[in-house]
């Protein structure tokens, strides 16, 4: 017997050829030579888990990075035998791998479909040759173009191609140009994310310096706002602020982790949201892999001795989340669900919503609360006064009752 709240799994892997300027994202140049280690690790992490995930059904599984593709076929079946041999694993299970248009090849990509890889999401980002090179990318437009045929030459149907917009000083023209030529290529999803300059990165330090100028908060919200028409009138579903795709073919993986769902991350640096905890492992790979060949368990009753930080999740907790990641989603949230089970944690950002409501920056159907498009353009700022709702003093006596 399984119990039905689904249950997702994130693998991460840490390993990239060049660390990309702009990236936060717990990935590493140069450190290929642990990625043996780094894979009995992982391994032995999904096998500390299998006691504890026993009886949840995986609906979803995700190999993401860092640079996944970076890895041979075979490392990648022994990552997923691992995972269906410790994890009731559905059948019909989506099974996402992250790929970098330089490190596709047909031999890899027949090994993933081979070992389960059911779906595919590939960074190209732009196909500018000069955002290419702001964004420290290694592959071209040709090289992108090339990549995706032989993705689909090994047999995915189902694929996700990233792009990002609002570079610097990033004409109209040129994203209207790399969004066109893609469209034409009718990737089944588009994930396309406004760049942010993340503390503590190369981008970040050159912002600072006055080297790099931001881009206009204005300009980055037309973009947006342009961009969802054009994707619509292209036959995707905006379904999430940033996501689009076409029938059937939103990414589960995500709309489980946006509805809040738990999910188990292994791998260095992975978070997980399990039982009313959530937690983060290790960032360092040789950190994470010493942990690993160590017999300890872990904090809290989690097995794995990698994990390090972890929290229980409280009402405010869950509200904020709920209300944040699940605005995203054009489907909205339950307002009257959550203020019934959050009923304090709700009152605390009622006046918040009444101002998104009031701004049109939000729309009510019956208990659902959606964002509009205006709203999902400037996403961000709504969630901001969600998290500190004292950003915005509370203003009448109106109430959203
Ligand atoms: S390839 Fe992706 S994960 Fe790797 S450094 Fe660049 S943005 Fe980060």
């Amino acid at each position: 017997m399984t119990d039905a709240a689904p249950l997702s799994l994130y693998i991460h892997v840490p390993f990239c050829t060049v660390k990309c300027a702009y990236c936060d994202f717990n990935s590493y140049a140069a450190l290929e030579h642990l990625s043996g280690d780094w894979l009995s690790a992982a391994l032995r992490e999904l096998e500390l888990w299998s006691e504890r995930a026993a009886g949840r059904l995986v609906q979803t599984i995700f190999i993401g990075g860092g640079t996944p593709s970076l890895l041979e076929g075979d490392q990648i079946a022994r990552l997923l035998d691992a995972a269906r041999r410790h994890f009731s694993v559905a059948p019909e299970a989506e099974i996402t791998l992250e790929a970098n248009p330089e490190s596709v090849s047909i031999e890899r990509m027949r090994g993933y479909r081979a070992a389960g890889v059911n779906r595919v999401s590939m960074g190209v980002q732009s196909l500018d040759p000069d955002e290419l090179r702001f964004l420290d990318r290694l592959h071209s437009a040709e090289r992108a173009e090339a990549a995706l045929s032989e993705i689909r030459a090994a047999g995915f149907e189902n694929v996700n191609l990233d792009l990002i917009y609002g570079l610097p000083q990033q004409r109209f023209e040129t994203w209207r140009d790399t969004l066109e030529r893609v469209v034409a290529w009718r990737p089944e999803h588009l994930s396309c994310y406004a760049l942010t300059v993340e503390e503590d990165t190369p981008l970040a330090a050159r912002v600072a310096a006055g080297a790099v100028v931001e881009a206009d908060p204005d300009v980055v919200a037309e973009i947006a706002t342009w961009t969802a028409q054009r994707l619509t009138r292209a036959g995707y579903e905006h379904y999430e602020t940033s996501n689009y795709a076409l029938t059937g073919r939103q990414c589960r993986h995500n709309l489980n982790y946006w509805r809040c769902g738990d999910y188990i991350g292994v791998g260095p640096g992975a978070h997980g949201c399990f039982d009313g905890l959530r937690y983060s492992v290790v960032r360092r790979p040789a950190a994470y892999i010493r942990r690993l060949a160590s017999v300890a368990g872990g904090p809290n009753g989690l097995p794995s001795p990698a994990i390090e930080d972890i929290e229980a999740i409280t009402e405010q907790d869950a509200l904020i989340d709920a209300l944040t990641l699940g605005l995203r989603l054009r489907e909205g949230v339950d307002l009257h669900g959550l203020q019934r089970r959050h009923p304090a944690a709700f009152a605390e950002v009622e006046h918040v919503i009444e101002w998104a409501l009031r701004t049109d920056l939000a729309e009510q159907h019956d208990a659902q609360l959606l964002l509009t498009p205006r709203g999902h353009a400037v996403a961000n700022e709504i969630f901001v006064r969600l998290v500190d709702p004292s950003l915005l003093p509370p203003p009448t006596t109106e109430s959203l009752a």
